[in-house]
């Protein structure tokens, strides 16, 4: 499975390169986009984003901001008032626990260690938690998010049924080191271009000789010249 994985990971290289790290001044920033784009689209969720970040320019102004503020200014990425309320809580317990509002002190701790310390605050799991460590702080950790478990499923990467948990820890110990962050991507450009949930590209998909999902054995290959 580890070579599978190796081999898929080059051709969606191939295919759609290698992406570039982009730097990330402050790991807050992606800890609150992560849990604005919990159970919406990419889209709604950054115009969420952009949308708390106009109405509170600051961390701190978000801290002492209206909960019922928060939500009218993310409505649009939805469960408005559950994310408004997790994410005062979790800038008050920032605040607390490190004395300002910044997490940059996240990249200075062991991989285990800040995702035992964060999955324990409400509206932090596993997935977001790996985000901000892949993506703020350049670990090698590979983020399970719903349109990954379900390509990897297609893939047999991991068995059918799976949970997003159970999915992160067989994918992060079939991904090679150096890898994690461009498998992520591409695997996610994949999901939104070609492998979507519902009537996935598979005569344009560039790992379909990889695939066991029924999509696949499911579609008739066009021959071309007759
Ligand atoms: S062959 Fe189809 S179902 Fe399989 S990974 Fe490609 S797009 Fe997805």
């Amino acid at each position: 499975m580890k070579q599978k994985v190796k081999s898929v990971i080059e051709i969606l290289e191939n295919a759609f390169g290698v992406p570039c790290r982009q730097p990330v001044n402050e790991p807050l920033d992606i800890l609150i986009s992560t849990i604005l784009s919990q159970n919406t689209t990419d889209a709604n969720s950054d115009r969420a984003y952009q949308s708390l970040r106009r109405s509170f320019p600051t961390w701190e102004d978000a801290l002492a901001g209206d909960p019922a503020e928060i939500a009218a200014a993310i409505r649009v990425g939805g469960l408005a008032e559950q994310k408004a309320t997790r994410i005062k809580a979790i800038l008050g317990w920032i605040k607390e626990n490190y004395g300002q509002m910044s997490l940059k002190s996240i990249c200075d701790m062991d991989t285990e260690e800040a995702i035992s310390v964060f999955c324990r605050l409400k509206g932090i799991g596993l997935k977001t938690i790996s985000v901000v460590l892949c993506f703020a702080c350049g670990r090698d950790v590979f983020p399970v998010d719903t349109h990954i478990l379900r390509i990897s499923v297609r893939l047999g990467i991991v068995p059918e049924g799976s949970s997003a948990l159970k999915a992160h820890s067989i994918i992060n110990q079939l991904v090679p080191p150096g890898k994690a962050y461009s498998f992520h991507l591409n695997l996610l450009r994949l999901g939104r271009t070609i492998c979507r949930a519902r009537n996935p590209r598979c005569q344009v998909c560039p790992v379909q000789q990889y695939c066991i999902s029924s999509y696949r054995t499911g579609f008739t290959p066009r021959f071309e010249g007759g």
